[in-house]
């Protein structure tokens, strides 16, 4: 490193930072499984934790009351910010309630952060079927064991939306661009393969944005300093 430069990329750090959105949910599951699929994960319970993220899991748990949380906790305009600007996400559940753009069976006025061109259809397998499991086909990681608790699905895609896989030809999980989200919660069957699925795409939105992004960011801070030093 040149002398006298500010340290400001981590030669070390290879590993994506990956935050988990933990207002409510299973929260250690989705660290521990970011953990074991090579990422830094990290619990974001403020704004300020929103910095330096290459990425976010929005877990399962109940969307009215995470949108009620996040509104309290003053997270609802920041994360609408960062996911604006391109930040890869992942929603479980609740978390791909959140990230719809429309939201069926929701609570009149409910927050969301939306970015995802999908109508989503809450708690839409009914009531008989709170709770199942399936044998389900993942498009890019196989068969997997699903679980489903009070599940939305997914009733309408827009152009830029894959449907990756389907229960009763309702699309259950659906990618667009650096959004993924699943009706199911893969963090609850130890099976890693959906995480990994979402810290590769995290990696490819690093490999795509950031040279450039940080060598600006290297050039105006080296630009500050070069003011501050100056006599
Ligand atoms: N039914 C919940 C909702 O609409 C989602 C349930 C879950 O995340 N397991 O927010």
């Amino acid at each position: 490193m040149t002398p006298g430069r500010p340290a400001l990329r981590e030669p070390s750090r290879t590993a994506p930072r990956i935050g988990v959105l933990a207002l409510q949910g299973d929260v250690r599951e989705h660290l521990s499984a970011l953990h074991a699929a090579g990422a830094e994960p990290v619990e974001v319970r403020r704004a300020g934790d929103l910095t330096g993220l290459d990425g976010i899991i929005l877990p399962g748990g109940e969307s009215t009351t995470m949108g009620r949380l996040l509104t309290v906790f003053e997270l609802l305009e920041p994360l609408q910010r960062v996911l604006a600007a391109g930040l890869p996400a992942y929603g479980t559940c609740a978390g791909m309630v959140l990230l719809a753009d429309q939201v069926r069976d929701g609570r009149p006025g409910q927050p969301t952060l939306g970015g995802l061109d999908v109508v989503v259809r809450r708690n839409a397998f009914g009531r008989q079927i709170d709770s199942f499991e399936a044998q389900l086909e993942l498009d890019g990681v196989g068969e997997v064991h699903a679980v489903f608790i009070r599940a939305p699905w997914v009733e309408g895609v827009g152009n830029g939306v894959e449907v990756l896989a389907r229960v009763g030809g309702h699309p259950v999980a659906v990618r667009q661009g650096r959004l993924l989200a699943t009706s199911f919660h893969p963090e609850l069957t130890g099976d890693g393969r959906v995480h990994a699925l979402f810290v590769q795409m995290v990696r490819r939105a690093m490999e795509t944005q950031q040279p450039a992004d940080q060598d600006r960011q290297d050039d105006k801070m080296a630009a500050q300093e070069t003011e501050k030093g100056a006599p």
